[in-house]
């Protein structure tokens, strides 16, 4: 491993990465990881105005034996591009399924809501909404406690189907946030159709919404947006107070993102919820 940039480890030399024998290489490592269960979420934690945790993104992360604990984007293009993005989406919806019922042993976390991203690749597999089935039952798992967050680029394509798909997982009680609102193809035509609980206010926006007066007037439009279709309406990438203060005053009531913490492993993300309690 090699240091690149501030405190970030690049998996192999970046001069190999268009190489046969490097993605050769991450393939198989990638087949090793899901073997030995490898791939981990660390869970973002989600607040309201009332500085209460309400939910948690998880958030992909590789525990390689070698190289450490590398981020989503050195590991998902490689997943992708090798088809092994399946067996990794079904590992982690086990996962987060899992989770979620051991959240709601526990009275400081049952109520907590747990958001899955699911890749465009993942929701046109015809056995997506059996593979979520199964692992709700296997793990006895509220369905009203599990979130997908889906982006609009993933509906350009068969929307027919993804909307079919997502009122079968709806009836169950899974419920639905588009996420990066703003930055994909943006028609608004898809939100009047799609069967959505939530929007979440792509963090591009948020960075200069305190300074810059196009983004705030952006945000506060996907605000009064969510409100007029009766959407939840999320900010993601909060960094400081003054981002926090803008959001508050444009009404968005939820927040994610490093002022309050990162996503972090599922002890310490329960440790945050109940020091967020007292
Ligand atoms: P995303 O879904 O937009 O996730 C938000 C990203 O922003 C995360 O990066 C998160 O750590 C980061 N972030 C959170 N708060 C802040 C903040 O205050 N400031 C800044 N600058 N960044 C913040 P991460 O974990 O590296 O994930 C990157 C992307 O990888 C995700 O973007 C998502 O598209 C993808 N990803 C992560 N986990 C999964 C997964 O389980 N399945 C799939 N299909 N994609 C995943
Ligand atoms: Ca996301
Ligand atoms: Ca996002
Ligand atoms: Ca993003």
């Amino acid at each position: 491993a090699k240091a690149k940039g501030r405190n970030r480890i690049c998996f192999f030399d970046p001069q190999m990465q268009s190489t046969v024998s490097y993605h050769a290489k991450i393939e198989s490592d990638i087949r090793i990881g899901l073997r030995q269960q490898q791939f981990v979420f660390h869970y973002q934690p989600q607040l309201s105005d009332e500085r209460r945790v309400i939910g948690a993104e998880a958030l992909a992360r590789w525990q390689h034996p070698k190289h450490g604990l590398i981020p989503p984007k050195d590991f998902i293009p490689y997943a992708e591009s090798s088809g092994l993005i399946l067996s990794l989406s079904d590992q982690l919806i086990d996962t987060a399924c899992r989770q979620v019922s051991i959240w709601s042993e526990n009275p400081a976390t049952a109520h907590i809501v747990l958001a899955l991203n699911v890749s465009s690749k993942q929701l046109r597999q015809p056995d997506f909404v059996q593979v979520m089935k199964q692992a709700i039952q296997r793990h006895g798992t509220d369905p009203t406690k599990l979130k997908l967050e889906i982006t609009e680029s993933l509906l350009v394509e068969n929307i027919d189907d993804t909307i079919g798909k997502m009122k079968e997982l709806k009836a169950l009680g899974v419920s639905f946030s588009l996420d990066d609102f703003g930055t994909g193809y943006s028609s608004l035509s898809y939100l009047k159709r799609l069967p959505l609980d939530q929007i979440k206010i792509d963090q591009s926006f948020i960075k200069d919404a305190a300074i810059n007066e196009k983004d705030a007037a952006i945000a506060r439009t996907i605000v009064a947006l969510g409100e007029n279709l009766g959407l939840d309406v999320i900010a993601e990438g909060v960094e400081t107070v003054a981002q926090q203060e803008f959001l508050q005053d444009s009404n968005c009531r939820l927040y994610q993102g490093y002022l309050f913490s990162h996503a972090i492993p599922a002890d310490e993300f329960e440790r945050f919820v109940t020091q967020m309690l007292h």
